[in-house]
């Protein structure tokens, strides 16, 4: 069974913006995935239609094979949500929040009571059950969203930006908590726009650009990837036959025009110094940039700010 499978999703907002333009994305029960994207993707927009916060212009979410339109209240048992705002009243106290949270899902008064403290413990908001939440500094607060989300157990737990803004400690703390409940059996997806987020703790990884997803594979696959780049010669004279060489992967993509694919930071020199002994004569050259690298040169340039502004 699948813990999450959306097709062909379309949200357009008031004001004609296609904030979705039909996605697809399935995600396995015991998954850890990543929904990576800059600022503006449509991340929030795919959580929020998912938690029933934000209605959809068109397609379907099942969530547990349960179909979100026609059993909205099963569907909603089954998940967790963890949104980019603070989703509390912050004149209530900590243990309140998270206990009448488990109230809502129908959850006994013991059961709730027991919950709750195990989470709270789980996350080291313990001692701070009898604060007002507004008291609470902005990674507290993150945490009690984290329990309060978690309190009647989903089966899939989904948290939006979970440490945007958060400090590195608290990130860590969160990562590793995130793992063990991952590896206990809870379906988790985050988005992110830290790569080196995605990278640490997610199996499998789909990219949204511009209310569209851009790649859908697994971290490993992704990172393979990323570690090669391709560039691309134009040749002073025709070239009948791909030469033969143990070296780089070569593609001749007409007598032209050859493409070599090499490890990132494997030097240029070496790649001239081998075409010239093939006797291959070139006239220009140029790096190919993917838009899957175009888009991680602006994911990662959007991490270090973020990282100069902690
Ligand atoms: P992300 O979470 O990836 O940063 P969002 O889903 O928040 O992206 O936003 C996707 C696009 O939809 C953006 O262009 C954003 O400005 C727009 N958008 C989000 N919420 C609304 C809204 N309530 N009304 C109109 N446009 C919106
Ligand atoms: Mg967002």
């Amino acid at each position: 069974m699948k813990a999450l499978s959306i097709s062909n999703l379309k949200k357009e907002y008031a004001g004609g913006l296609q904030a979705l333009k039909g996605i697809d994305l399935d995600v396995e029960e015991g998954d850890f995935f990543a929904l990576l994207g800059p600022n503006g993707a449509g991340k929030s927009t795919t959580i929020g239609i998912i938690s029933s916060l934000v209605t959809k212009t068109s397609g379907q979410v099942k969530i547990l094979d349960i179909d979100i339109d026609e059993n909205h209240s099963l569907a909603k048992k089954k998940l967790g949500v963890v949104g980019q705002e603070v989703n509390f009243n912050q004149f209530e106290k900590v243990g309140d929040i998270i206990k009448n949270q488990a109230g809502y899902y129908g959850l006994s008064f013991k059961q709730a009571r027991e919950n709750a403290k195990h989470y709270m413990r789980k996350l080291d908001i313990w001692d701070k059950r009898d604060e007002q939440a507004r008291k609470l500094s902005g990674g507290m607060k993150r945490r009690v969203m984290v329990a309060k989300a978690l309190v009647n157990n989903p089966e899939l737990l989904i948290l939006d930006e979970p440490t945007a803004g958060v400090d590195i400690e608290l990130r860590r703390s969160l990562w590793d908590f995130l793992t063990e409940i991952n590896k206990a059996g809870t379906t988790i997806i985050l988005t992110t726009h830290y790569l080196e987020e995605a990278e640490r703790l997610c199996r499998n990884i789909a990219i949204i650009d511009s209310g569209e997803i851009v790649e859908n594979t697994s971290m490993q696959e992704l990172l393979t990837r990323l570690e090669v780049e391709t560039f691309v010669f134009d040749l002073s004279k025709p070239l009948l036959k791909l030469p033969e060489s143990s070296d780089f992967d070569m593609f001749l993509e007409n007598p032209q025009k050859l493409k070599v694919t090499v490890g990132k930071g494997q030097g240029l020199n070496s790649i001239f110094e081998i075409l010239s002994g093939l006797g291959i004569e070139i006239s220009s050259m140029r790096n190919e940039t993917g838009r899957l690298e175009e888009l991680f040169l602006g994911l990662v340039d959007a991490t270090l700010t973020e990282k100069k502004n902690d």
